[in-house]
């Protein structure tokens, strides 16, 4: 018997969806009901089940008693006929990950507003889309990869899912967007675009089509989907996405969509189209290639694996990759994006401390949960990830003299795990992956995976880029924007440095994070402390690096901050900045050998 849901924008400046849910065949021992605390792709216990304010049940017109069992699970008393639980959910997170209603939009992940019927998450799933009531919305319409049962294409109504595994796993947005439509391989894609903006959609689906020819091409047609949909919501200053099976959803900044009178691909727009790449990516790698941790999803709590590297930092990997192997970016520009990742992952001393095995099984108590002590306390699964991935590949190809590559390794998991996942349910266990990695690229990968993933020591990234024909350097940091990229350096150094993160406050400078061994650390001030006068005079977010850079490097300077409301008084010694940068560019005496690895490797194969 099929599970049936009703969703209705009921509220909107409330902010409250009202649910109805029919269970034909109720638990005759009282059913019972829950809400996933977390949602897949997002490694955070979230509790969604906060957000539900009222809930009651009935059957045949009559009330039907609820005991709440705990944070996320409710139990109805015993009773024979249709069970009917009606809630509301209060829906304000503007972000990819819960459940947003105002009187401008709605969007909904069903983890956050969904209930499962504990005992039945295998049945079939029909929900009905209900518009907003009101002259003000009839405008209104309806994007998802959930199938439509009823719904004309883009409107309210019927739409089905195998399971709640697959209805959870299609996010809706609704709302008067901007939508546009195109194919790759042959596959209908949909781009939807919320918020105000004045995107350049043509140039957006030329170049989209471009990524996800080249993603479908690399583990073979089909495509894993029968239709997709890039989902963004566009704000001043967002950043994020989430996968899902058949969709993603997408937050970005205004300014980093494509406008009709771009000549070139802006970094905004690169990073944007990156994300896009990354979330698509996922589609194979870790939607259907997933970890056995995830074979099913257990949503009631953590899921712990050591492979999050796998799935994320590989996914990093190729998302960037993707642009220049589709001939969106130069070579050069690429090496731009490789050498920022490089950077993020050399300015942090976590790195010296966490693996990416460890960082992978913290996620939910870690990364996900970041504080003023985290870059001397983690290494990033995404970026240390991706590092690991790009040695990967540039070691296999080295070693296999350029006949197999990370290409192989992803293909050999496609076809072991991930093409037959939706019939098989099958996931990777914790020790198989670089076993099967091993075995596609034909070499013993042992030392490598001990040292990369079990290791804190430098990976061997700089040394393989040089047998591709790409030159490296280790830099000092040349100002707050420096993000890392080749830079001709100047013969007098880099200045001094803080050996902080600070952010622009009023009346001077605050510290978020004081990075271990660095001068600010050795003075005794700590995050937060508001930095106001170094050697007595007035310092700001602009003037720092000036005020810093105007004595010699173990000057002794008097500075002074507060902390919370009072002045302290500490003695600050000027350090030089630390190489911490990193630079790649194309060698302009590459040999022969060389330039073919790196033809291979950037040239697509
Ligand atoms: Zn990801």
């Amino acid at each position: 018997m099929t599970i049936q849901y009703r969703i209705a924008p009921a509220d909107l400046s409330g902010h409250y969806f009202d649910v109805t849910l029919t269970i034909a065949l109720p638990d005759p021992a009282g059913q019972v009901l829950w809400l996933p605390v977390w949602i897949p792709g997002s490694y955070l216990v979230r509790e969604f089940a906060r957000h539900i304010v009222t809930l009651t049940a009935s059957a045949d017109g009559a009330p039907v008693g609820l005991t709440k069992l705990d944070k996320h699970r409710w139990q109805a008393a015993p009773v024979a006929g249709p069970l009917v639980v009606e809630y509301r959910v209060y829906a304000f997170d503007l972000s990819v990950r819960g459940a947003y209603l105002d009187d401008t939009r709605g969007f909904f992940n069903g983890t956050a507003v969904l209930l499962a019927v504990a005992g039945q998450e295998d049945r079939p799933c029909r929900i009905k889309l209900v518009a907003p009531k009101g002259k003000a919305y009839r405008d209104w319409r309806v994007a998802t990869s959930l199938t439509p049962d009823g719904a004309e294409p883009g409107g309210f109504g019927h739409y089905r899912a195998a399971n709640y595994d697959e209805l959870i796993d299609h996010p809706v947005e609704l709302g008067e967007f901007t939508s546009d439509t195109f194919k790759a391989c042959g596959v209908p894609h949909q781009i939807v675009i919320a918020g105000r903006h004045r995107a350049d959609l043509k140039r957006l689906k030329r170049d989209l089509k471009k990524i996800c020819e080249y993603q479908i091409r690399l583990f073979g047609e089909p495509a894993p989907f029968q239709r997709y949909v890039f989902m963004t919501m566009v704000t001043g200053d967002g950043y994020g996405g989430l996968e899902h099976r058949a969709s993603t959803a997408l937050m970005a900044a205004r300014d980093d969509l494509p406008r009709a009178q771009d000549t070139d691909i802006r970094p905004g727009y690169r990073q944007y189209l990156g994300l896009c790449s990354h979330e698509y990516f996922h589609s194979w790698n870790v939607k259907r290639i997933k970890p056995a941790a995830y074979a099913p999803y257990d949503l009631h709590r953590e899921a712990y694996t050591r492979l999050l590297w796998a799935f994320e930092g590989i996914t990093s990997y190729y998302d960037d990759l993707t642009l220049r192997r589709a001939g969106l970016i130069s070579e050069a520009s690429y090496l731009e994006l490789l050498a920022q990742t490089m950077t993020q992952v050399q300015r942090g001393a976590g790195r010296l401390k966490q693996t990416l095995e460890e960082a992978s099984l913290d996620a939910w108590v870690k990364y996900y949960r970041q504080d003023e002590n985290s870059p001397n306390a983690l290494v990033s699964y995404y970026t240390k990830g991706a590092l690991a991935a790009a040695s990967l590949d540039l070691t296999i190809r080295l070693r296999s003299d350029g006949q197999r590559s990370l290409d192989d390794v992803m293909r050999a998991l496609w076809l072991r795990y991930g093409r037959d996942f939706d019939a098989r349910g099958q996931g990777v266990p914790e020790d198989e992956w670089e076993r099967v990695a091993s075995e596609a690229a034909g070499l013993d990968l042992a030392d490598f995976f001990a040292q990369a993933l079990r290791g804190t020591g430098e990976l061997p990234l700089a040394g393989l880029l040089r047998e591709f024909g790409v030159d490296s350097q280790l830099r000092p940091m040349a100002g707050g924007a420096d993000k890392g990229g080749w830079k001709d350096l100047a013969p007098n150094g880099a200045g001094n440095s803080l050996g902080a993160r600070v952010t622009a406050e009023a009346g001077g400078v605050k510290l978020t994070h004081v990075l271990e061994g660095g001068a600010a650390h050795a003075a005794g001030l700590s995050a937060g402390d508001v930095l106001v006068a170094i050697d007595g005079l007035r310092v700001n977010a602009g003037n720092l690096d000036g005020h810093l850079g105007s004595w010699p490097a173990g000057s002794r300077v008097g500075i002074h901050a507060f902390r919370r409301d009072e002045l302290i008084e500490r003695e600050l010694v000027l350090a030089s900045a630390t190489a911490d940068t990193w630079g790649l560019r194309l060698l302009d005496t590459a040999e022969a050998a060389m330039l073919a690895r790196r033809r291979g490797w950037l040239g697509g194969a």
